[in-house]
């Protein structure tokens, strides 16, 4: 076993430490950087990142850190964690999807692997990029809602059996792995490019933000990602699996029009559904129906709008396209 350095810090074997990946300096004097937690194993194996909040406004990841945080011992750690709990702290501290002063760069999950002399954000990309490339031999980027939808457990993987094996790795309750063919502009998709595997997990958003729905989708994040330690064998413990892998693609239904979006009281997500089954309406502010949303397959809904005002072209459903059933790799 070996020293485990990134950004200013060293984990020794056996040892958690705190610290972070420096980006730039900001106008007001404070850094901008990107804060760890690595917890280095006193055995070898393999070294996993977990990167939240991508997006500043989905801080369901960072609970979830934090639990796995509080789970792992590095005396008995085989191999290493390295925990992000806000890769993008500007973003974060706005409560915002990006960072809102980044205007060319806004949406980091788009701009992977960034740019050494890029615009703001690219630079922050481009930092975590190089030390992902370097150190990691697994990444489960972390996702919700955010401040317009919720997502209910979801999983995209490249459809390679590495990455799929990852994917189911996450355990009980994560049966929905859809399929992101090439990925670009994510931490995954700079996995992938080097020939490693990294996972998009999403579960949370605008209305499970209640105590009580937050820490259960900060719970279950930190056991999926608990219970892919136990499949890889890093802490000790039978991982858990899905009784089955439904697999397909997403279709992101967008609003047709503006309005007030009002789905279906019956709408569902991951109940079974046919084409051209209703989803929603838009009304307008006299209560007349401007739209409708329907199925646009058979399939099921993985994630719906939360927030009822809505203008044309905003995010209204993530419906999940099945294609068939995935055996355990
Ligand atoms: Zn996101």
């Amino acid at each position: 076993m070996s020293d485990l350095t990134i950004g200013n810090v060293t984990a020794a074997p056996g040892t958690r430490v705190r610290g972070a990946i420096p980006v730039t300096m900001l106008p007001g004097g404070r850094p901008l950087e990107i804060p760890i937690i690595i917890i280095n194993g006193a055995q070898p194996g393999p070294c996993v990142w977990v990167d939240a909040v991508i997006h500043g406004d989905e801080p369901e990841g960072t609970l979830a850190c934090h639990l796995v945080d509080a789970q792992l011992d590095p005396a008995t750690l085989r191999g290493s964690v390295v925990l992000v709990p806000v890769l993008n702290v500007p973003a974060f501290e706005a409560a915002q999807r990006g960072n809102p002063l980044d205007t060319f760069s806004y949406d980091l999950n788009r701009i992977y692997p960034g740019k050494a002399d890029g615009y703001l954000t690219e630079r922050l990309a481009h930092a975590h990029s190089v030390c992902l490339r370097e150190t990691a031999t697994y990444e489960i980027s972390i996702h919700s809602g955010g401040n317009h939808s919720y997502l209910s457990e979801t999983i995209f993987a490249t459809t390679d059996d590495k990455a799929i094996e990852l994917a189911q790795a996450m355990g009980k309750g994560w049966g929905l792995i859809l399929k992101s063919f090439l990925p670009k502009g994510s931490p995954p998709a700079v996995m992938f490019e080097a020939g490693k595997h990294g996972i998009t997990v999403e579960l949370g958003g605008r209305p499970a933000t209640s105590p009580r729905d937050f820490h259960r989708c900060g719970r279950v994040l930190a056991e999926g990602i608990l219970n892919v330690f136990r499949h890889y064998n890093m802490i000790d413990g039978t991982p858990t699996y899905a009784e089955k892998w439904l697999t397909g693609v997403q279709h992101a239904l967008l609003a047709p029009v503006s309005g007030m979006f009002l789905a279906e009281e019956s709408a569902e997500c991951q109940k079974p559904m046919q084409k051209g089954d209703l989803i929603a309406k838009i009304v307008d502010v006299y209560g007349d129906v401007l739209a409708e949303l329907r199925a646009p397959t058979d399939g099921m809904i993985f994630g719906l709008r939360a927030l009822p005002n809505v203008q044309t072209g905003e995010w209204c459903c993530f419906y999940a396209e099945i294609q068939g059933e995935l055996d355990k790799k």
